[in-house]
């Protein structure tokens, strides 16, 4: 554990002086899209901190295996579930798999997504729109759904929205994914009011640009790079985020450091491009 997690004093008595803020032992964690990029980073860093974890993945079992056999290298438990989770049925029959191999989830991170095709308005499939929607939006409700029954019945609950800085600015040729991200941001701040008397904690995590397939795509279609670290100088603090950032500000909402945090939107988006910078100002 890394020495600036340990923490002491009366604001942890609940632990012994010298616990971590971070322990998230025994704990049951699942991820879905976990199998790579920032489901992957998310995956890491709850296993680093303790948890077991349930994996899920839609096409790459390979990744979601590689995922896995990393999990289990740090002694923690790791299983792969194949399902689409904008699909009712599939996402039951995974929630059951995923109860019976594991009894309860504990913490459910709803990470999966898909981008938009960066058109507007006029120009959008309204198939587009139902396969972004029910990606982001249908699919964390499924799983809410689901796991929430057992969740209720353990001491404490964490589910974890990954959104993005998208909805700050909702900038166009984007509706279907501003439109997803804002609805999946709505769903959390409902959840967290109905749940809050079980124990069960519901934050959004929202990146800004993330080096993942995803974050390459975007960088060569919104920034014109062909490679996303062309983006490093004007980042901030000088680097693309990674997605261990995004991982270790899940596992710290999570971690007995994050108790008293619920109802939140987390921007871990480095405070966003600093436009003087990308218009070579200073
Ligand atoms: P990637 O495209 O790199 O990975 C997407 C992940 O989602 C994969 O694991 C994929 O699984 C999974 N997935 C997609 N659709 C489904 C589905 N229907 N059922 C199950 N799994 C699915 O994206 P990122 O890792 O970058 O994105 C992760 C999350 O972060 C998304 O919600 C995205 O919107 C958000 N985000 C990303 C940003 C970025 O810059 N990268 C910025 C802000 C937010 P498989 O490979 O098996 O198909």
């Amino acid at each position: 554990m890394p020495a600036q997690y340990v923490v002491s004093g009366p604001a942890y008595a609940a632990g012994a002086e010298g616990d971590t803020i971070m322990g998230l032992d025994g704990r049951v964690a699942f991820v879905s899209g976990g199998g790579r990029g920032i489901g992957r980073g998310i995956v890491a860093c709850l296993a680093r901190d303790g948890a077991d974890v349930a994996i899920n993945y839609r096409r790459d079992e390979t990744a979601a295996r590689e995922t896995a056999a990393a999990v289990r290298a740090l002694g923690r438990r790791a299983e792969v579930y194949q399902a689409d989770v904008s699909d009712w049925a599939a996402a039951r029959a995974m929630s059951d798999a995923v109860l019976r191999d594991f009894g309860a989830v504990d913490i459910l991170v709803n990470n999966a997504g898909i981008a938009s095709r960066g058109l507007s308005v006029a120009y959008t499939d309204p198939a587009e729109m139902g396969r972004v929607v029910h990606t982001h939006v249908f699919a964390a409700f499924y799983l809410a759904k689901l796991f929430l029954p057992t969740m209720r019945e353990r001491a404490r609950g964490d589910i974890v929205m990954i959104s993005s800085s998208a909805t700050r600015s909702l900038a166009a040729n984007g509706a279907p994914y501003n439109m997803a991200k804002a609805a999946l941001e709505a769903l959390a701040k409902t959840l967290a009011k109905e749940e809050r008397d079980h124990g069960i904690r519901v934050n959004v995590v929202a990146p800004g640009l993330v080096e993942t397939e995803m974050g390459r795509r975007l960088a060569r279609a919104v920034r014109g790079v062909r490679d996303i670290h062309e983006l490093d100088p004007v980042s901030p603090f000088g680097f693309v985020c990674q997605p261990e950032d995004i991982g270790n500000a899940v596992a710290f909402l999570c971690s007995d450091g994050g108790r008293y945090i619920t109802n939140q939107v987390l921007y871990v988006d480095g405070g966003g491009f600093d436009t003087r910078r990308t218009r070579g100002q200073v």
